[in-house]
């Protein structure tokens, strides 16, 4: 794990590198890092958009598992890439 980070995506060899359990503000924040993690896998890069699953410091912002959800744009981002027909696979 790179020092500080909440979790880690290696896309390349599809792995993901999460903190132990107790290391998180909460079970929310736990799985909102492993939702972002997994999208990191599928593709997108951090989002700017503070709301977004996939922004970077987004981590905080729940604190319950119910709350946790993909915004419209991560939803566009997601959809976005995966109309491409340009593109290079991460591993051949
Ligand atoms: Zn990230």
């Amino acid at each position: 794990m790179p020092q500080g980070a909440l979790g880690v995506a290696m896309p390349g060899r599809n792995l993901i590198g999460m903190l132990p359990l107790n290391r998180y503000n909460g079970l929310g924040a736990a799985g909102e890092t492993l939702i972002q993690e997994l999208g990191h896998l599928l593709g997108p890069i951090h989002s700017d958009v503070r709301y977004d699953v996939m922004n970077g410091t987004a981590h905080g912002h729940w604190h319950d598992l119910t709350e946790i959800e993909l915004t419209e744009r991560d939803r566009q981002m997601l959809g976005w890439i995966y109309s491409q027909t340009d593109y290079y696979p991460f591993k051949k």
